[in-house]
């Protein structure tokens, strides 16, 4: 793994550009190594995290392996001997999956460029532009003293990996900005201890929002969570394969059609884990429907009733992060892009590896290898024009 590089100098030019290195850019990038891809010739990837483990290093602290749901190895992973299986379940997860996904990128020899984050995706004759910026590293000095701090490269083909932890997602209501406490989301949330003795609502209806309200326990002076529907509590402890099939064919449906995503706690359910229903038995889990509106000291439902607070935990949820692919124009006019199998059906040069149906550890597995098939057609196709212009 090296940490700090840039990009090659301004024009420099690759066949592939994977962007991400969270379990989706790096399954992908797996398969295109075994289908023969060089890294720094043939394929190139960005990332703009200071560190492995893609969304899972900013994760906090008390999360474990194991308390949301199963992480499954990236292809390959046994056989290097870093198989989650065995994984420290007492550790932060952010810590163990780093420290394996930096093994394993050493292992493939991907030479990770981080921190740099792609800024814009243009789209040319053969192929794409891609605009990136070193970001500052986490001390705020230059992340690579010894580049340029900005440039753009060539890519014949973009494997788009930058999953949603960019693009967290917070519903309106009335009265929000007026709210004088504090407003976090999820991807702001680094522990329980943060909010020690202050009154907080919790928002969602997710294995997150359910967590926070178990480990504010104790610690916050008072918790109300409330949801937007009323969680779908499955009977058995681990997630129903069944509803998981469905959910993911509705990702699938919405993708395909270029709508925005559905939510997927939404599709799934939640499955009443020991410690949930735990939470449940102690009246610590106790629903409550959205509130109407935010007011500077707490939150008012519609039947005027008032909950004191100091601090709203926004677990609501996150978005595609695909600022960087606006100068392509794919948005289509439902809020989504067009994705069919991983491919962009509207530019064949451009792919999607863990978008929608392929948002989980196990989906983006599979789509590795499918979207690395099609990257090595497209890579044969243009070679084959390219041979026949002479
Ligand atoms: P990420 O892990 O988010 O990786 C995307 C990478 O792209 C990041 O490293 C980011 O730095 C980089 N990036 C983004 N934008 C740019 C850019 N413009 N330029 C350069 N780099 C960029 N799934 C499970 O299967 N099991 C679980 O237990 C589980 N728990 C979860 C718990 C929480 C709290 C959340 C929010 C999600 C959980 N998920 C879980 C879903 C989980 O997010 C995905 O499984 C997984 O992290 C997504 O991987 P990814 O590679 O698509 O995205």
């Amino acid at each position: 793994m090296m940490v700090g590089m840039t990009p090659g100098g301004e024009g420099e030019r690759t066949r592939v550009l994977v962007i991400g290195a969270g379990q989706a850019g790096l399954s992908v990038s797996w398969y295109l190594r075994r289908l023969g891809l060089e890294v720094g010739r043939d394929l190139v990837v960005l990332d703009r995290g200071p560190g492995t483990g893609g969304a899972w290093q900013h994760r906090w602290e008390s999360l474990r392996l194991g308390a949301a749901h199963r992480v499954h190895d990236l292809p390959g992973m046994d056989g290097l001997g870093l198989g989650f299986a065995d994984a420290d379940r007492s550790a932060p997860a952010r810590d163990v999956v780093a420290d394996r996904y930096a093994r394993y990128e050493d292992a493939l020899g991907l030479d990770v460029r981080r921190p740099v984050e792609v800024t814009g995706v243009t789209g040319l004759g053969d192929g794409f532009s891609v605009r990136w910026a070193a970001r500052a590293s986490s001390g705020g000095a230059p992340a690579a003293a010894t580049g340029p701090e900005s440039g753009s490269l060539r890519a014949e083909v973009v494997v788009n990996a930058t999953g949603t932890w960019g693009a967290p997602f917070v519903p309106w209501y009335p009265g929000r900005d007026t709210f004088r406490g504090r407003q976090l989301h999820t991807s702001d949330y680094r522990a329980a201890s943060e909010l020690e003795g202050l009154d907080v609502v919790v928002v969602g209806g997710g294995t997150s929002a359910i967590g926070f309200v178990l480990e504010l326990d104790g610690i916050a002076a008072s918790t109300t969570w409330v949801t937007r529907r009323p969680v779908d509590w499955l009977d058995q402890g681990e997630l129903d394969v069944e509803s998981a099939v469905a959910a993911v064919a509705a990702q699938d449906r919405a993708a395909r059609a270029g709508q925005a995503l559905p939510s997927i706690v939404s599709g799934t359910g939640v499955p009443r884990t020991r410690r949930f229903v735990s939470g449940i038995e102690r009246g610590v889990l106790v629903e409550r429907p959205m509130f109407a509106a935010v007011e500077p000291n707490g939150v008012r439902w519609a039947d005027g009733t008032f909950a004191h607070a100091d601090a709203i935990v926004w677990a609501t949820g996150f978005r595609p992060e695909l600022r960087h692919l606006a100068p392509l124009g794919l948005r289509s006019a439902d809020g989504g892009v067009s994705v069919e199998g991983g491919a962009s059906t509207l530019d064949p040069r451009l792919f999607f590896a863990g978008y929608g149906p392929q948002a989980s550890t196990i989906g983006a597995n599979r789509a590795g290898r499918a979207i690395a098939r099609q990257v090595v057609a497209r890579l044969s196709e243009s070679d084959a024009v390219r041979r026949r212009q002479g």
